[in-house]
């Protein structure tokens, strides 16, 4: 009963490529706080983990509420970092009439970023225990949410798809709290499903489309007169060394050295990346996910905590593939 949807090619001449990322992760969650910076304030943005595509928007309209109790209307503001959390902000801060320089070793499709699929969905990071933390951390989701909502879709390269979990993945009611998306609901017998599944669950979330999504991000940065210089920042005297009234942190993993956080860590995620094909849905089992995206089918995967080298073994990419293949009955 219920028949199955689209069965994806996961034939070896599909494989295009085997890439990695770490994602920067923070024990105890996300920092989004504002500190000093010599005789300046920095407002730190960093340690979203899995999940700071989903994030970034939100934390931007929060970083721009703290650029303004710090330095008023219009600032001179640097932002540190050009990963989606350093775009999302510098854009925000543009927009409400702040001039912004970023600083950043590298852009674009030199990121962190832009190897996220990207779910929307905050995965992958400490939720924070306290109840204020927690309710600050659902109103940023659903900030984030609500510019999401706003964008022109096929511009940005964001796209409602709905997302099937086999009924033994992990359940995480918690993903679910902010209200942003309805909460998955089981699925019918009379339902078609992917692969494997029968019996799961079904939610609709947004899927972002990291490639044309940073392009277009970056672009608009452009357009607001943001500017941008490529650089390393080595040290915390180098930090102190940039221009602006304002400082914003959003180097990520380079907090670390930077600006000496040890709660910070990366945890890599390797993906198998083939030939693009619209199958119009995601399975999602944890990191075992299937992501259609634009440019490239994407299998997952991993979430290595600890685990910072770039190059993955082989035998993790086979792992994978041979995950999905099992899972389609390949
Ligand atoms: C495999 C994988 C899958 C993922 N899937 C999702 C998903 O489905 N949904 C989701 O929301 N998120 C996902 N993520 C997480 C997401 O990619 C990250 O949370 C996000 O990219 C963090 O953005 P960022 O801008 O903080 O960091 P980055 O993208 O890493 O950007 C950091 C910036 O800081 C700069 N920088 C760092 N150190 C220095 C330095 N010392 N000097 C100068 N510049 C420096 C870098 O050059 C870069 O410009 C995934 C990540 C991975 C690895």
């Amino acid at each position: 009963m219920g028949g199955k949807l689209p069965v994806p090619d996961l034939s070896d001449d599909m494989i295009l490529r085997v890439v990695s990322g770490i994602r920067p992760c923070r024990e105890g969650g996300l920092k989004l706080q504002p500190g000093k910076l010599g005789s300046r304030t920095v407002i730190h943005n960093y340690g979203h983990g899995g999940c700071g595509v989903t994030l970034g928007w939100g934390c931007a309209e929060l970083v721009a509420d703290m650029v303004k109790d710090a330095a008023g209307e219009k600032a001179d503001v640097t932002v540190l970092g050009g990963g989606v959390t350093g775009l999302t902000s510098a854009l925000v801060l543009a927009e409400q009439g702040h001039s912004v320089t970023v600083v950043a070793e590298h852009f674009g499709e030199d990121t962190t970023s832009v190897v996220a699929g990207a779910l929307w969905l905050p995965t992958g990071i400490d939720f924070p225990k306290k109840k204020a933390d927690r309710a600050r951390f659902n109103d940023v989701l659903r900030r984030s949410a609500k510019r999401f909502g706003m964008l022109d879709r096929g511009l940005w390269g964001v796209e409602e798809l709905p997302v099937y979990e086999p009924a033994d993945s992990e359940e995480h009611p918690e993903y679910f709290e902010s209200g942003v998306m309805g909460a998955p609901r089981e699925l019918t017998k009379a339902e078609p499903k992917p692969g494997s599944i029968k019996e799961g669950r079904l939610f609709r979330a947004n899927f972002i489309h990291t490639p044309r999504f940073m392009r277009t991000l970056h672009e608009a940065c452009s357009k607001k007169k943001v500017g941008f210089i490529e650089q390393r920042i080595e040290s915390l005297a180098d930090a102190k060394a940039v221009e602006g009234d304002v400082v914003v942190n959003c180097l990520a993993m380079g907090s670390r050295e930077v600006f000496n956080d040890q709660k910070m860590y990366g945890a890599r995620g390797v993906l198998v990346h083939l030939e693009p094909q619209e199958l119009g849905y995601i399975v999602h089992d944890c990191y075992k996910y299937m992501f259609p995206r634009e440019d490239a089918l994407i299998l997952g995967g991993t979430f290595e905590a600890g685990e910072e080298s770039p190059e993955a073994p082989e035998a993790i990419a086979e792992e994978i593939l041979e995950h999905h293949r099992a899972f389609f009955g390949l």
